[in-house]
């Protein structure tokens, strides 16, 4: 049996290709459907339908066999005790600060408001740069229109969420994907499945690109 982890959204509808290039196909849609478990057309195939943020977590200890989620979410919990075999590239996007359109180029000590407070440790610390980070757990936009912080780190794909708060992208911190992470025990015990699959989904990456 393998059970992958992935998020309901985005992720999920571009993941569900690469998906059916394995031969899985879910039985129920997560959206209109409110199990946690979602079986396929593969009897050893289970989804296990979990928060973006969730994923690395479940994979790490061994809760799933294998997942699908973004780099900003991997890179903010760090990947040591995970496998990344495969850049999926998909639900593309970026990861940049981003300040109200009026607002000066940041200097001394300043507020960033961000989910991401590991990424953004790091980031301003290799510029020589003094944040003082505000956790948030969502609408980070707002952080900027009533004087919480200076700046926000978050993801921009269109840059239409932040232009319809009067905020505007500034520096690029990277380039974000979704990538399929691998549980290390998994990857032994299971290897001739999971290799299988690694390679299907490759295959779909190679096609789409040619
Ligand atoms: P946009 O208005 O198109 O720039 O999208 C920005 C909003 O969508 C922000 O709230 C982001 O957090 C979210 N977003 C954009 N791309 C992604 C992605 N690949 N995964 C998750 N959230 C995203």
């Amino acid at each position: 049996m393998l059970t992958i982890a992935i998020s309901k959204g985005r992720i999920y509808e571009e993941a569900l290709p690469f998906l059916a290039e394995a031969g899985i196909i879910p039985t129920d849609n997560p959206e209109t459907c409110r199990k946690l478990i979602l079986d396929t057309t593969r009897d050893d195939v289970k989804l296990i339908i979990i928060r973006a943020t969730d994923v690395p977590t479940f994979v790490e200890y061994g809760a799933a066999d294998l997942g699908i989620t973004g780099k900003d979410v991997l890179l903010e919990h760090g990947t040591e005790n995970l496998y990344e075999p495969l850049d999926l590239n998909i639900a593309r996007c970026r990861l940049m600060t981003a300040a109200h359109q009026d607002a000066p180029p940041l200097t001394g000590r300043f507020r960033v408001a961000t989910k991401y407070v590991n990424i953004t440790e790091r980031y301003f610390a290799s510029l020589g740069m003094q944040a003082d980070i505000i956790k948030l757990y969502g609408s980070m936009e707002l952080a900027p229109l009533v004087g919480l912080a200076d700046c926000i780190v978050d993801l921009v794909e269109t840059g239409n969420t932040l232009k319809a708060n009067h905020l505007e992208p500034r520096e690029l911190i990277m380039h974000i994907s979704s990538r399929l992470v691998v549980n290390k025990a998994a990857m032994k015990m299971k290897n001739t499945a999971i290799v299988t699959l690694i390679k299907q989904f490759e295959h779909t990456l190679h096609t789409r690109n040619s």
